[in-house]
């Protein structure tokens, strides 16, 4: 094999669209508008028709899209906003800068994401909004999260970074992409998310036409016009390259996403035969309601080898990463600011035994049985 296994391979990506690419980076430098151009609106509209014609309102980076939704729906100190335990720090963190409190609940150990029966419990007369992050690719249960929400006059902000291009279906039948479905719904356009640009970015999503115009002021230090500012605000731009990056791979990010599912069946599939009792790990759970965009294939390691697993797979120069290795409960940044709801042991299960395995768009079945082999390997005590 010529080529390294990585987690990403974003160079190998690059390299096949290097010429759309190149083309829309010089189209930036020959305009030389870099803040706020004619390609940031191009893509905030052709984000918008990828997502079914939401606002859509390109900011920084996902952690402040988080933050300036909380900012727009006008919530207070003391206010408690439910986020899952087991997440990416972005998600809580926001919630307690703006003086909030992040109330904790546990995850389901099989798809990684909350319930709306985890919810439920965490529920005073203090909750004012739901973070559901739709962790590793695959949409939160949302149908019951939203009538619960609706039923306590909730706000339910999606935390859509990992699963961009994903869809759930209602019981109706009809679907819905993640992070169109609720109040509003953030995203990352980090280098290694689904939809990656070539350094930071993030974009905001919201049906509602005045909650969607606050955003956007908020964004942009709270002005409406040029220098009179109505609200305090953050200032949070997508910039123009950035913008005419994503512009060019929205166009492959359903290409890219079926890339990734073919690599997660091709895992499954050698996974399930070295392992078919399900004794050495678990594969990861489908919900039958969502498409997965598999930002991550994660394993959970029985019998407390996770860590000698990853270890033995280093040795042989294969990497995995463990997507995350503590909690939020046990976060020190969170001691005495946020509340927990239960005892979030699965969270806590989840951390000690998570393997996210590499996963990219240019994986190929040869350096996917590298890494299954040396599984089997291990297992088998070879
Ligand atoms: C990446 C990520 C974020 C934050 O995005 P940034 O662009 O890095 O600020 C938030 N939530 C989740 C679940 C993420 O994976």
């Amino acid at each position: 094999m010529d080529k390294k296994l990585e987690m990403v391979d974003l160079k190998g990506q690059y390299l096949k669209i290097k010429d759309e690419i190149d083309a829309a980076i010089a189209k930036v430098m020959e305009d030389s508008a870099f803040i706020n151009g004619p390609a940031v609106r191009e893509f905030r509209d052709s984000l918008s028709r990828y997502l079914g014609g939401i606002h859509v309102i390109p900011c920084a980076n996902g952690t402040d899209a988080l933050q300036i939704a909380l900012m727009a729906l006008g919530l207070k100190p003391g206010d408690e906003v439910i986020v899952p335990a087991f997440t990416y720090v972005s998600s809580a963190e926001v919630i307690a800068l703006l003086g909030l409190t992040p109330v904790m609940v546990d995850v389901d150990p099989l798809t990684f994401n909350v319930s709306a029966d985890n919810i439920r419990e965490a529920i005073t007369p203090s909750t004012r909004a739901i973070i559901p992050v739709h962790l590793f690719g695959q949409s939160c249960d949302m149908e019951p999260v939203m009538e619960l929400a609706r039923e306590h006059g909730l706000y339910v902000i999606e935390d859509n970074a990992q699963a961009l291009g994903a869809e759930y279906a209602f019981s109706d039948g009809h679907t819905e992409k993640t992070g169109t479905i609720g109040t509003v719904g953030c995203t990352s356009f980090f280098p290694s998310k689904n939809l990656g640009c070539y350094g930071d970015g993030g974009a905001i999503f919201c049906k509602d036409d005045a909650l969607a115009g606050k955003i956007a002021m908020i964004a942009n230090h709270g002005q409406k016009t040029k220098y009179h500012h109505s609200v305090i605000g953050c200032n949070s731009r997508l910039d123009s390259i950035q913008a005419a990056i994503l512009n060019v791979k929205l166009r492959h990010l359903d290409e890219y996403s079926d890339a990734r599912n073919r690599a997660a069946r091709y895992y499954t599939e050698k996974l399930h035969k070295i392992d078919p009792d399900g004794h050495c790990f678990r594969l990861p759970a489908r919900l039958e309601n969502s498409t997965h965009v598999y930002h991550q294939y994660t394993l959970r390691i029985l019998g407390g080898k996770r860590d000698a697993l990853k270890e033995y797979l280093a040795a042989a120069g294969i990497p995995s990463m463990i997507y995350y290795p503590l909690p939020l409960q046990e976060q020190e940044a969170f001691r005495g600011i946020a509340r927990a709801a239960g005892t979030l042991s699965a969270a806590k299960e989840c951390s000690e035994t998570v393997l996210s395995l590499p996963m990219h768009t240019e994986l190929s079945e040869q350096m996917q049985d590298i890494v299954t082999d040396a599984i089997r390997d291990f297992f088998t005590g070879q």
